[in-house]
């Protein structure tokens, strides 16, 4: 059961074929036996069970959507009414959320079960989860290599079919990159599409949530739930969301695709750029035209991303203070003790680093100089791609430079670490959606194409995406231990 996708299981369930506890306890199960994977924080076993029941009179009722009675797991960002929501953080081990986020509230109201919460990098800051409290996850291709962040449980469990499909937030890449090391695919919606209200605010611009799934049917399932306007979310933009599956299949003939020469430079490992080049061959054959395009600021993205980044972490991270919510140290001797001691100890080293430098950048005297001056540069990339998205349909090349590293590759070094997102910060910076999917492997570790559209344009690159997934079956693959 565990390696039918989203679509089909539902038909399975609707058909009588097995139960949705059936379902959910079998995941269960795999969850324990792959537990050296280190995707979960919690497992919400009893709730689980107790939604599976619920699915399944939903179901028998005949009151059954699309989602209802299937397995999903969420990313440890969103609030989780009574259930621990840590953000990989021991700033927040020991907080129960006491309300679910928009998007757990929608899954609820779809019928789809929670397995439980999955590890991440603290505050979603890293590009290899190896910033959680809660401490790394294993890539399932290569337990000795990462399996990208800050989404990288998220990935993880649904490469391993611990989850059929699971939540993920990208920031500066943290669905796609992750999605691309596992071999998953992954959206990141235009920002404004999926409200963020209770998902934990790291960078409150940049910050959108998105599916993480096997094929992109799957993805086009989940987004259809999570997608659509929130009034509790000043940023949710109220426009109607179109139904995201019905044009899967339509003809790419005629399609125009922009190859951005900046992608294809001497950063990218030679093996990458040939997968990169085989995928895109795969869309000249389905009638697409392929041309090159220029966006002569994207180089610009990862030092003006980590200024912003940085910047808005250091305001949204002062709510944890040990006053209101989250880790306070023992027996401080007066407020700033107390200050000083709850932060210092709650935070890990990549947040103190991005607040350190976040709260400089926007200190008094220095902010004309970095923090105006890359909101400057984000409106530079943001009119490189309005620029090439009227020439263009989508916009495609890799997610990323290499494949997955090695656990602790980078770990010393936070520029080389920060650079494994420079094909994904611009469209954060820009807002736009963009996907990644499998395309194939170098060194036996999976590749991801990323494919990139204008704003709203979800259901075409939905569209995009899966006719890539009717001719190959790259997305198919699962790591060895796991069939
Ligand atoms: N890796 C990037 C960072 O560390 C992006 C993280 C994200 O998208 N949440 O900030």
């Amino acid at each position: 059961m565990h390696n039918q996708t989203i679509a089909e299981l539902a038909k399975g369930l609707q058909a009588g074929e097995f139960s949705s506890q059936e379902l959910t306890t079998a995941h269960l199960a795999r969850i324990k036996q792959h537990s050296g994977l280190n995707c979960f924080i919690t497992v919400t076993e009893v709730e689980a069970l107790a939604q599976a029941k619920i699915a399944d009179q939903l179901i028998s009722d005949g009151k059954a959507g699309p989602l209802t009675g299937i397995p999903l797991a969420h990313k440890d960002i969103f609030c989780t009414q009574g259930i621990k929501t840590s953000c990989g953080s021991k700033m927040l081990d020991n907080f129960q959320a006491p309300y679910n986020a928009t998007v757990i509230e929608r899954f609820n109201q779809a019928g789809a079960v929670t397995l439980g919460k999955l590890n991440m990098d603290e505050f979603a800051m890293g590009s290899s989860n190896e910033t959680s409290f809660f401490g790394p996850v294993k890539n399932p291709w290569d337990h000795s290599a990462v399996p990208g962040g800050s989404s990288g449980g998220s990935a993880c469990a649904v490469a391993a079919r611990l989850a059929v499909g699971a939540t993920g937030t990208d920031t500066g890449g943290s669905i796609r990159q992750p999605a691309a090391f596992c071999g998953i695919t992954g959206l990141k919606p235009t920002y404004g599409r999926v409200s963020r209200y209770g998902m934990i605010a790291f960078a409150s611009s940049l910050d959108q949530g998105g599916p993480m799934t096997r094929t992109v049917e799957d993805a086009a399932l989940m987004l259809q739930t999570m997608a659509g306007f929130d009034s509790r979310d000043s940023t949710s933009v109220d426009k109607p969301v179109p139904d995201y599956s019905t044009g899967l299949n339509d003809s790419l003939a005629g399609l125009k695709i922009g190859l951005p020469k900046e992608f294809f430079g001497d950063n990218l490992n030679t093996q990458m750029a040939q997968v990169v080049e085989e995928a895109i061959a795969e869309y000249t054959r389905l009638g697409a035209e392929v041309v090159e395009v220029s966006m002569p600021n994207i180089n610009l993205s990862i030092p003006a991303y980590y200024i912003i980044a940085p910047a808005e972490c250091s305001a949204n991270l002062s709510r944890f203070d040990g006053v209101r919510y989250g880790h306070r140290c023992e027996a401080p001797e007066d407020l700033n003790d107390l200050y000083i001691r709850s932060r210092g100890e709650g935070f890990g080293s990549e947040v103190k680093r991005r607040i350190l430098i976040g709260t400089y950048a926007l200190s008094t005297g220095y902010y004309d100089a970095y923090y105006l001056q890359a909101q400057k540069i984000r409106r530079l990339i943001s009119d490189d791609f309005k620029k090439v998205l009227s020439e263009v349909d989508v916009l495609m090349g890799p997610v990323t430079p290499t494949p997955a590293f090695g656990l602790g590759e980078k770990t010393g070094d936070p520029i080389e670490m920060y650079l494994s997102d420079m094909y994904t910060i611009a469209v954060n910076l820009a807002g736009l959606p963009a996907l990644s999917i499998p395309a194939g492997f170098v060194d036996q570790k999976p590749v991801g194409l990323q494919i990139i559209g204008n704003y709203f344009d979800e259901a075409r690159l939905l569209n995009v995406a899966h006719r890539f997934q009717q001719e190959t079956d790259w997305h198919q693959q699962a790591p060895a231990g796991i069939e």
